[in-house]
């Protein structure tokens, strides 16, 4: 079922590749009906599986410049060498609806919405350990060395904005992230487990990160 119109509001989920964010999202929508993703357009290519207007809205650079002078997208950021964007009526269409729109995007693109839609909640899914993060973005086997390197470091960067966000969720364990995410959207924040001092945290976290660094 679908909430009132007004009800509703954008949910930002931010995180490092690797937190898995992505998941999170899905069981979200599979549980809850009032909730709709929010399909980015983007110049990087397809990988298997995805499909174009599912997934993504997958454009030629130009085609991406020509939505940005059109005013089409609400946000946008240039992400590992590739550009990606919101498009403003996937916000529009939501609100009309009574929909939770889900946006997983960047933490740039996450400013660009703070600033833009006020009423939006951010949140920023920390994975349970620099460890495990570091595990699964090696873990993953398509990509070369330089690749992890930069997404680590990408990693490490944002990891140091969580501060920013409303709320931070660590996805040590699947459910109770799903849980804590949609109490978020209920507006039931009291609960939301506890956890350390977010600053110690993150800090323990970047040190991990670093160690797998190459000097720069
Ligand atoms: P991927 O290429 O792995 O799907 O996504 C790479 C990064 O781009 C992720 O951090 C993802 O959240 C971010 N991203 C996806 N769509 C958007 C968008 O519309 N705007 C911004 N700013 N970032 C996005």
């Amino acid at each position: 079922m679908s909430g009132v119109p007004g009800s509703t509001f954008p949910l930002v989920l931010s995180a490092p590749s690797g937190a898995g964010k992505t998941t999170i999202a899905h069981r979200l929508r599979a549980s809850r009906d009032d909730v709709v993703f929010s399909i980015s357009a983007t110049t990087r290519a397809p990988r298997e599986r995805e499909r174009d207007g599912i997934d993504y809205h997958f454009v030629a650079e130009d085609a991406f410049r020509r939505m940005i002078d059109a005013g089409e997208l609400i946000e946008w950021a240039q992400v590992h060498g590739s550009y990606y964007g919101t498009p403003l009526s996937n916000v529009r269409n939501a609100q009309a609806r009574g929909q939770f729109l889900l946006l997983d995007i960047d933490v740039q693109g996450a400013r660009q919405i703070r600033d833009k839609v006020p009423q939006a909640v951010h949140v920023f899914v920390l994975p349970p350990s620099g460890e495990v993060l570091v595990q699964r973005l090696t873990g993953r086997g398509s990509e070369d060395e330089a690749r992890v390197q930069r997404r680590l470091r990408n990693a490490l960067d944002e990891i140091r904005t969580a501060g920013e966000f409303d709320h931070v969720v660590v996805n040590d364990h699947l459910d109770q992230a799903v849980a804590d995410v949609s109490a978020i959207l209920d507006g039931r924040t009291e609960a939301l487990r506890p956890h350390p001092p977010l600053a110690t945290t993150i800090a323990a976290i970047a040190h991990e990160i670093e160690r797998h660094l190459d000097p720069a």
